[in-house]
């Protein structure tokens, strides 16, 4: 089967040959329908992401289960799913308080042993994933079947970027109808923030990003308002559209310290910003000191949408199958497989929002 593998950090990816070894009592073998390219791929070829190398990129992927080892129940040879990346235990401290985005085995299997052969070794799937093939291999517990009419190019974002940036805003922000919402960066995760604060029900929906051609997106994924940053001052221009408050939520979607010093500066006192974005680990942001405590805002972080895969995807399945949830709004353009280096380059660019490697039929 064919795979993005990556090899090196900071090297391109190529795509090469490789063959999956047998399948395990707990695991299943997809046959890879699409698979988005989200910034998290990046960040693992760039090397500010860990990953065993040499390794198969990707980890937001849909399609069709092929085969099922022997315990496994819970799937079925021919069963359309959703891959996702966070494989909670069930059992930890964290897993037991509903935060099983938070379990610290979440990821163990992709740091185990290898899943393919190449020509030249063993090769890891990336997060356990491994989604830029035509085929990966993986626990049973990594995959959520989901109904045969959900187009599998669809279902692919429901594995990482649909479910952190809706997650975000309807679990960890928690948004009220009426209230206003800021969301800072527009690429798949913010599009589908945006998406979120308008199932639920918020008044005023603000985006903004530096790249005025991402706007009309947010747009038609429910931005009331939107502000081209590489052109005003966005704390200004959020408080002047806000009369002066700023927002009820500030969502940053970016991971960069002057956007999330923004956003909490656009929001009003009293109110909540949430950070979606991955910072650099080197990063730090400085907050001014009194106004932590005197303006009485919440600061608080979102991993993975503060969801829960088994249990949100078919909800976010069956809004996106119901229209409520408009995933198509999130793809910018259908790639193959020999793409996603270009892809990357957009990405870096700020162009466009979700990439999505669809693949032929089985050869
Ligand atoms: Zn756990
Ligand atoms: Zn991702």
């Amino acid at each position: 089967m064919r795979a993005v593998v990556l090899r090196d950090v900071g090297q391109p990816t190529a795509v090469e040959d490789l063959a999956l070894r047998r399948i395990g009592d707990q695991e299943v073998r997809v046959r890879l329908q699409a698979s988005g390219v989200c910034h998290t791929d990046l960040s693992v070829r760039d090397g500010s992401m860990p990953a065993l190398l040499p390794c198969t990129l990707g980890h937001e992927g849909a399609g069709i289960v092929t085969e099922v080892g022997g315990a496994v129940t819970a799937v079925s040879t021919g069963d359309h799913v959703v891959l996702t990346w966070n494989v909670p235990c069930r059992r930890c401290p964290h897993c037991l308080r509903g935060e099983t985005q938070l379990c610290p085995h979440g990821l163990k299997h992709a740091f185990g042993g290898p899943y393919a052969e190449s020509p030249t070794g063993p090769v890891w799937p990336e997060m356990g994933a491994g989604t830029l093939a035509e085929e990966t291999l993986l626990p049973a517990a990594a995959v959520v079947p989901v109904d045969q009419s959900l187009p599998l190019d669809h279902a692919a974002l429901l594995g990482c970027g649909v479910t952190t940036g809706v997650g975000a805003v309807l679990r960890t922000a928690a948004v009220r109808p009426g209230e206003s919402v800021l969301v800072i960066g527009c690429g798949g995760v913010g599009l589908a923030a945006i998406q979120g604060a308008r199932l639920a029900g918020a008044a005023r929906i603000i985006a903004a990003d530096r790249n005025a051609a991402q706007l009309p997106a947010a747009t038609a994924s429910g931005a009331t308002d939107t502000v081209d940053v590489g052109d005003a001052d966005l704390v200004g221009a959020v408080r002047d559209l806000t009369g002066g408050a700023g927002v009820d939520h500030g969502i940053e979607v970016v991971g960069k310290p002057a956007t999330i010093r923004a956003a909490f500066d656009a929001t009003r006192r009293g109110g909540a910003v949430t950070l979606v974005g991955a910072a650099g680990f080197t990063e730090s942001v400085t907050l001014p000191a009194l106004m932590l405590m005197a303006d009485g805002k919440k600061i608080q972080g979102s991993v993975y949408g503060a969801s829960d895969p088994a249990r949100d995807i078919p909800v976010l399945a069956e809004l996106a199958l119901r229209g409520r949830l408009d995933i198509e709004a999130l793809v910018t353009r259908r790639i193959g497989i020999d793409d996603v280096e270009a892809a990357f380059t957009d990405m870096v660019a700020g162009r466009g929002a979700r990439s999505v490697v669809c693949f032929g039929p089985p050869s």
